[in-house]
C-alpha cells in the first residue's frame, strides 16, 4: 500500500494464493474474516485503551485526553486537536524494525487519524488535545485498519463523544477475486488491496484507499464485502465495549453492597 513497501522479484510468488476449492492461503473463504477479538480497558494508566486480534495481528490503542495543549500556540480556538500516532514495535515483524517512526508510519498516523476525526465531537473540546498511540505489536496485514477498530474503542473507552464508533477492514484482489480481510502474503503477492473505514450505524464512509487496477464491477463488490465485515467488527466492538460495562457495574454493585 505504502511506497515503503518491500518489492517483491516475481520468482519470489508462492504457487497458488487460491486453492482449486476456492481457499486461501490460510483456509478461508474469500468473504471470510480472520478470527477477531477486542478487550477495552487494559491499560490502567490511559484514559481509555483496547486491544484487538485480528488473525495474527496483535495491536493495542491507548487514549489520553482531552487535555491541555502544549505548546499553546498550536490550540484550535473552536476543537480538540486529535494527535495520532501509529507505530509498529521493532519485533511486530519477522526481522526487527527500526524503533524510528518510518515514512509509512508517519503516513499511516495520517491516514488514521483522519478516518476518526469525522465520528469525534471534537468541537466539544476547544483549545485542547487528544492523544491517541497505536502500537502493532505484531503485523500480518491490515494493520492500518486493525488499528482503527481498536482506536474507536479506545475513544469510546475514554469518554469521548462521539457520533458513531469506526469500524474498518481491509478488502483486495487476490489472483482475480476479490477477497476481504487480506493477511500479510496476500497483501503482498496479491493484486491489490483497498482499506476501508466506515461508521457502520451512518452508513458513511471516513476511509477509501486502494491500490491495484479494478472494473467498476470489482469495486462495488469490494465495498459490498468490506461493508459486510465491517458491520461483523462493528458487533465485536459493542460487545466488547458493553463487556467492560457489566464488568465495571458488577464491581460497583459489589462495592456498595459491602458497605
Ligand atoms: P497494512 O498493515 O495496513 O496492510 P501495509 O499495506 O503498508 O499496511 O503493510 C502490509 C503489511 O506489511 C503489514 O501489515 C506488515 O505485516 C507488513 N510490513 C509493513 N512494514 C513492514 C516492515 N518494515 N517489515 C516487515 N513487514 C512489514
Amino acid at each position: 500500500m505504502s511506497s515503503s513497501r518491500i518489492s517483491i522479484r516475481k520468482e519470489q510468488r508462492p504457487p497458488k494464493l487460491i486453492d482449486e476449492e476456492g481457499r486461501r492461503v490460510d483456509g478461508r473463504r474469500p468473504d471470510e474474516l480472520r478470527p477477531v477479538k477486542i478487550e477495552v480497558g487494559v491499560l490502567k494508566n490511559a484514559d481509555g485503551s483496547a486491544y484487538i486480534e485480528l488473525g495474527r495481528n496483535k495491536i493495542i490503542a491507548a487514549v489520553y485526553g482531552p487535555k491541555e495543549l502544549h505548546p499553546k500556540h498550536l490550540a484550535l480556538p473552536d476543537r480538540a486537536v486529535l494527535y495520532c500516532r501509529y507505530h509498529m514495535v521493532p519485533f511486530s515483524v519477522t526481522e526487527r524494525k527500526s524503533p524510528a517512526p518510518s515514512r509509512r508510519e508517519i503516513e499511516l498516523s495520517k491516514v488514521i487519524r483522519e478516518a476518526l476525526e469525522p465520528a469525534l465531537f471534537l468541537e466539544y473540546f476547544p483549545r485542547t488535545e487528544i492523544d491517541l498511540f497505536i502500537e502493532v505489536l505484531q503485523a500480518d496485514g491490515g494493520t492500518r485498519t486493525a488499528g482503527i477498530t481498536a482506536a474507536s474503542v479506545a475513544l469510546a473507552d475514554a469518554g469521548i463523544p462521539m457520533r458513531d464508533l469506526v469500524a474498518a477492514i481491509a478488502v483486495g484482489k487476490v489472483e482475480g477475486q476479490i477477497v476481504l480481510d487480506l493477511c500479510d502474503i496476500e497483501d503482498k503477492y496479491g493484486e491489490g488491496d483497498m482499506p476501508v473505514a466506515m461508521m457502520p450505524s451512518l452508513g458513511q464512509i471516513t476511509l477509501l484507499q486502494a491500490d491495484g487496477v479494478y472494473t467498476p464491477e470489482e469495486v462495488k463488490k469490494a465495498l459490498e464485502l468490506a461493508k459486510k465485515g465491517i458491520m461483523k467488527i462493528y458487533e465485536v466492538q459493542r460487545e466488547a465495549l458493553k463487556k467492560k460495562y457489566i464488568e465495571l457495574k458488577k464491581e460497583v454493585e459489589e462495592e456498595y453492597g459491602k458497605k
